[in-house]
């Protein structure tokens, strides 16, 4: 019969797994005992949401043999089973992100020349890692609801077949012909009894499905009566099955008693993350609802977070039993990107999601774990601020959407956590921490938005307040004006924007001076109006300049910040959200002199004047020009 090819991904991981000198070659154990579980889990759940699907979870189980003779140690499980489909697709491709990520790994430490074997420790590395230990690999599956089973097999690395064959009773039996030693590797030790029921205890404790080996034990035989005095004792073999996992799920286990190691692997195992989570959250309340929780916050986004495939929730287990895969209503929306698992008894087995959605305990767990994320998150912020930062760029554009949405409701308990770059520290800052910072006479909160913090650091209308010695937020994100908005204040103090013209008080005699000024100069500024038309809402001598000649800001409630927001999100109807702009000049510029002179004078030249002024504006202001040339050839123009 014809062997199949791997898939070139597959094939590059397993030509890895075979050569392997990597010395926990033992954790293949733990990945197919894993895959085993999550199998059971699979049948035991089709058979709580499946009224035609019966199940007895009492016969779940997971059962290892080893043969020292014909040098094969069988795992086998009476989970859900594989469909010859499932077979040729599960086990003849990578699918878990993991091994893809692993695979990425793998390629730039080659690049690298770095050690390649160092990583796979790091990463759950699936089935194929039993190729670290096995010459030949059989996979007997039937799967649940199907009469016919399969089988798969393969030596490795030149492919594999699928054919029919028998098997009793619905699950899978793989089949590891181990490796004959070499000078270096014992692989007899996988075929021991003793050495095994190590390996269950040390990465499989907590698989909640009995992991079961019948055991060749000795004992001594009972005294007969009539023993004389020169009895010897004598032997007896016996065999017995035996349970070699506790099966208490870690977040049953006391805090104290769980390494991080066991927390990590457990993360990594069950998310497919191949990286360590920044934070784990353990949680056993006693009270008017009982439950064990044990949270993660993930180290980084996943590459579908921010789309609409991606699903939140936390498994819900009830004594145990999977009841729910991704509970939703567990989590809130601006932390959608936490994982795990809460465990309570105080759900039925047999809930449905809609009753489940409507019970109290659900939202008061809701709650609860909400309060614990948060703390967990304002501890990181406080002790670990790396760490803190790169949960912050991972999520926080997640946590910013909070605060905007549902009308702001979740913004008092979401704005501890905002960070924004400060003009001060040169770094992200929370507003408890500028709040601090403040000076006895500063009003407000400041605020500049734009690209980013270099090009903020020169925006001519932040000069005085920068002068003055106050700090400004800078807001480079395209929600962050909206996130501003909707907190309003902080601790009674209001944000203001660089921009606005009363962001710096104002005597009685500098408004009158400046009225005057306008009103004098008032030629000038409808011939500006004029020239650029509908370009600009108006043309306004500014309030907020210092040095700089010119600046662009905004009338209304729509801002250039959030005017770019809209043409991203919705670029069909993004033309109808138009910021009104105003052109700001300084009237104690050498700029505005000059244009004021050409307006009395030379009018064609003033018109340019008014042009280049405007284009200065737009590009200060993060804009594009709508005609870059035409704006070259003015300038060039000018030079003659
Ligand atoms: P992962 O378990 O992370 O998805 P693996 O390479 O270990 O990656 O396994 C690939 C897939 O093969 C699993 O997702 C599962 O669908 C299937 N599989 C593996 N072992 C079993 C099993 N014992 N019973 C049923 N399906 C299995």
């Amino acid at each position: 019969m014809a062997k199949k090819q791997f898939k070139a991904e597959s094939k590059r991981l397993l030509d890895l797994m075979i050569n392997s000198i990597y010395t926990h070659k033992e954790i293949f154990l733990r990945e197919i005992i894993s895959n085993a579980s999550d199998a059971m889990d699979k049948l035991a759940y089709k058979a709580l949401t499946d009224d035609k699907v019966a199940v007895d979870r009492e016969q779940l189980k997971i059962t290892i043999t080893p043969d020292q003779i014909g040098r094969t140690l069988t795992i086998s499980d009476n989970g859900i089973g594989m469909t010859k489909e499932e077979l040729e697709s599960n086990l003849g491709t990578i699918a878990r992100s993991g091994s893809l990520k692993f695979k990425e790994e793998m390629a730039k430490q080659e690049t690298a020349e770095g050690d390649k074997t160092d990583i796979i420790g790091q990463f759950g590395v699936g089935f194929y890692s039993a190729f670290m230990v096995a010459d030949h690999v059989s996979v007997t599956s039937k799967a649940y609801g199907s009469g016919e089973a399969f089988r798969w097999e393969s030596d490795g690395a030149d492919g594999y077949t699928i054919t029919p064959c028998d098997k009793v009773g619905v699950g899978t039996d793989i089949v590891l012909h181990i490796k004959a030693n070499t000078d270096d590797d014992h692989y007899d030790e996988y075929l021991e009894q003793y050495r095994i029921a190590d390996l269950v205890k040390k990465y499989s404790d907590y698989i909640h499905y009995p992991i079961v080996m019948l055991m060749h034990k000795s004992r001594q035989k009972p005294r007969p009566e009539d023993a004389g005095d020169d009895y010897k004792p004598e032997w007896e073999d016996y065999d017995v099955w035996e349970t070699l996992n506790s099966m208490v799920p870690l977040w049953q286990r006391p805090r104290s008693e769980v390494k991080t190691e066991e927390y990590n692997q457990f993360y990594k195992e069950k998310y497919g993350d191949w990286e360590d989570p920044l934070s784990v959250i353990h949680v056993s309340a006693e009270g008017t609802v009982e439950y064990k929780a044990m949270l993660y916050i993930p180290a980084h986004a996943p590459y579908d977070f921010y789309t609409r495939e991606y699903e939140k929730g936390l498994q819900l287990y009830s004594s145990g039993v999977l009841i729910m895969d991704k509970c939703p209503d567990l989590l809130p929306e601006h932390f959608r990107f936490v994982k795990g698992v809460v465990d309570s008894q105080d759900f039925s087995l047999n809930i449905s999601r809609e009753m489940l959605q409507h019970t109290r305990q659900l939202k008061v767990i809701a709650t609860n774990l909400e309060k614990k994320i948060k703390a967990e998150l304002l501890r990181l912020q406080k002790e670990d601020r790396e760490k803190y930062e790169g949960f912050w760029k991972a999520f926080g554009p997640q946590i910013k959407m909070g605060v905007v949405s549902d009308y702001g409701i979740h913004k008092d308990l979401l704005k501890d956590l905002l960070l924004f770059f400060s003009s001060k520290e040169g770094k992200p800052t929370t507003l408890a921490e500028y709040r601090e910072r403040m000076s006895e006479d500063q009003q407000y909160i400041y605020y500049a938005c734009g690209e980013d913090a270099a090009r903020l650091d020169k925006l001519p209308q932040a000069e005085r307040i920068r002068d003055k010695g106050y700090e400004i937020l800078y807001l480079t994100a395209d929600v962050d004006q909206f996130v501003v908005n909707a907190l309003g204040e902080v601790d009674g103090k209001a944000f203001k924007s660089v921009d606005d013209d009363d962001a710096l008080p104002e005597t009685d005699e500098e408004k009158a001076a400046l009225e005057q000024k306008a009103e004098e100069n008032k030629p000038v500024l409808d011939f500006l109006k004029q020239t650029l038309g509908e370009e600009i809402h108006e043309a306004r001598l500014s309030r907020i300049l210092k040095s700089g000649a010119v600046c662009l800001t905004t009338d209304g409630p729509i801002t250039l910040e959030m005017e770019k927001y809209f043409q991203k999100v919705d670029p069909d109807r993004g033309e109808e959200v138009k910021a009104q702009r105003v052109l700001e000049l300084n009237p104690d510029s050498d700029a505005f002199a000059a244009l004021k002179r050409a307006v009395d004078e030379d009018k064609e030249l003033a018109a340019k004047y008014a042009q280049l002024l405007y284009a200065q504006a737009q590009l200060i202001a993060g804009l594009p020009l709508a005609d870059p040339a035409g704006y070259t050839e003015l300038v060039c123009s000018l030079m003659k």
